[in-house]
């Protein structure tokens, strides 16, 4: 089976005139295969959202090439089929709503597609109810709450049927409980569609949701697993000047006192596990 996205040896370089030259991917090597839910990690400048761009062609590899399902991002002819193979979803809601009505809004990419109007209007609909949205069907976007926002911004990727979605920080201009209704949607839109996700995130109860980590310092991957075994480098995350889970930190710490938890403590459930587990051994 193809991979969903296969970057061999993708390195970019910007070279803008004004901006100085900055290398901002070096040697990038990755195989996210179909249905896999990625979350991607690093510090500000480590080249995450250079990488989110090169995977739907919104940036080109300086050196290397970038596959999305088997088509090269360099062939031109392939641009239209890979950017609705890979959607992508910004961070600022504000600056990717375009019409004054939430379903117009959610048309928009279809339309652009050429898709015949009553086809747009059965696959908004189903978009609209994919992020629980539908009955905001007619509201004034600008009205909604900035979780809603983003909600909206995801159905209308998904209006354009995508394969994957690429989520660039969705969730940094929320509140907690926006950052939690997106979350719950990326997550059913990952498990019950089958929809492969990389989200790049600066919340570590974030990443957790992920079934992959991938840590990014100065344009390379330097750690890329399951969440346990990626959270369990603690020193190494920590250096890399990256959090990680609180829980996680509470179980080195206990440990360094000699409360014997094993590594890659990821949610508070699991923590209450292994201490009455503790405890009953006492
Ligand atoms: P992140 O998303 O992890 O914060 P970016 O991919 O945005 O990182 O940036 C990686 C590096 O490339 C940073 O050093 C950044 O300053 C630089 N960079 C990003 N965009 C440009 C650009 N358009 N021109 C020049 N340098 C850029
Ligand atoms: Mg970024």
């Amino acid at each position: 089976m193809a991979a969903m996205f296969q970057l061999e040896q993708v390195s970019h370089l910007y070279n803008g005139g004004d901006t100085e030259q900055k290398i901002a991917l070096k040697d990038v090597n990755l195989a996210i295969a179909p249905g896999e839910f990625v979350a991607v990690i690093g510090h500000n400048g480590s080249g995450k959202s250079t990488l989110a761009k090169h995977l739907n062609a919104l940036l080109l590899p300086t050196e290397g090439q970038v596959l999305v399902k088997g088509m090269d991002t360099k062939d031109p002819e392939q641009l239209w089929s890979i950017r609705q193979t890979a959607g992508m979803v910004f961070q600022n809601p504000d600056n990717q709503i375009v019409a004054t009505a939430v379903e117009e809004d959610v048309a928009f990419g279809p339309e652009n597609l050429g898709v015949p109007p009553a086809d747009i209007r059965r696959r908004v609909e189903a978009a609209l109810k994919a992020v629980d949205m539908w009955e905001f069907r007619q509201a004034a976007p600008h009205l909604l709450s900035g979780g809603q926002k983003q909600r909206i911004a995801i159905a209308g990727v998904l209006a354009m049927h995508p394969e994957a979605l690429i989520l660039d920080e969705p969730t940094a201009m929320l509140d907690p409980s926006g950052r939690r209704e997106v979350m719950d949607t990326v997550v059913r839109l990952n498990r019950e569609e089958g929809i492969t996700v990389v989200h790049i995130t600066h919340f570590m109860e974030e990443a957790v949701l992920a079934s992959r980590v991938i840590v990014m310092n100065d344009g390379q991957i330097v750690l890329d697993g399951v969440p346990e075994e990626v959270f369990s480098h603690v020193t190494e995350l920590k250096a890399l000047g990256l959090d990680v889970p609180q829980v996680t930190e509470l179980a080195l710490r206990l440990s360094e006192h000699n409360v014997k938890l094993p590594p890659g403590i990821l949610t508070v459930e699991r923590m209450v596990t292994e201490l009455c587990q503790l405890k009953s051994k006492m």
